[in-house]
């Protein structure tokens, strides 16, 4: 499989990333030291093993940030919904696609997501050809991982500081709002702390509103496939969910039982 998660690493991390990051690497070694370098340092990593993964990828993330329809990008894995790219690591020798084609594609298709180039040649020619088809930055191998997770830091920073920021969209239904972006509810009106976990929950629910949500979907939307544990697990969380949501828990008209089936929203 071309493509993979460095999700081994995120489970004990909190779940709000400091950004998304794809490394398109063909070496094992070093995509896996960059996979949990960046990980570690708080980003979410997705690894493509060559350059027409990599654009397979991109373009999914593309058709998804552009009409939020799930159209072909079904075949994402759940986890790599719902937010674009931030930043790419790009090693230059790929299968397929070399690096600075696929950086070449990428930029005609006025995507403008930071690039960091990898290389083993270290030529001045390179790095120049490199800058040109669009990339911001160029790394000779062999590196240094803190180099690179400086660089990388750095290409972000100047990303966000020339970005307009959009409108924070949210969500709202009755007097219930959530703000995704700035992992914040309002219940009421007033403020309301959520664990990442109820969080992510009330988020899944409020975005499909009356759609009915089986334990074991919860458990592989919410806990993702590995998660070893039973339903019960779910039971717990709605519990709480209610008792930060409803007027009377016991009687509740947002997050409702639908018996023999699971839960809903609304
Ligand atoms: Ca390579």
């Amino acid at each position: 499989m071309p493509l993979t998660l460095s999700s081994e690493r995120t489970k004990h991390q909190p779940s709000i990333k400091l950004g998304r990051v794809l490394v398109v690497e063909d070496e094992g070694l070093i995509s896996e030291t960059i996979a949990l370098a960046l990980t570690d340092e708080g980003y979410e990593v997705i690894r493509a093993e060559d350059g027409r993964a990599a654009l397979d990828l991109i373009h999914q993330l593309k058709e998804l940030e552009s009409n939020g329809s799930l159209g072909m990008a079904l075949t994402l894995p759940h986890q790599l919904r719902g937010r674009s790219l931030d930043l790419i690591i790009l090693d230059l020798m790929l299968p397929y696609i070399n690096g600075l084609d696929l950086c070449r594609l990428i930029r005609r298709e006025g995507i403008t997501v930071p690039i960091l180039m990898l290389s083993a040649k270290g030529s001045e020619t390179d790095r120049v050809v490199g800058l040109e088809v669009g990339a911001d930055d160029y790394l000779t191998k062999p590196f240094g991982i803190r180099e690179l997770i400086a660089r990388c830091r750095a290409l972000l920073r100047r990303h966000h500081q020339f970005q307009v920021q959009p409108e924070q969209p949210s969500l709202k239904y009755q007097d219930i709002a959530l703000y995704p972006q700035e992992c914040r509810i309002t219940v009421r009106g007033a403020a309301v702390n959520f664990s990442p976990k109820e969080f992510k929950i009330l988020e899944l629910f409020m975005s499909y509103p009356r759609r009915v949500w089986s334990r074991e979907q919860l458990l592989e939307r919410i806990w993702g496939p590995d998660f070893i544990g039973d339903s019960k697990t779910v039971d717990v969380h709605i519990r709480w969910l209610r008792e930060k949501l409803e007027i009377d828990p016991s009687s509740p008209t947002y997050l409702v039982t639908v018996r023999g089936f699971g839960y809903r929203f609304g």
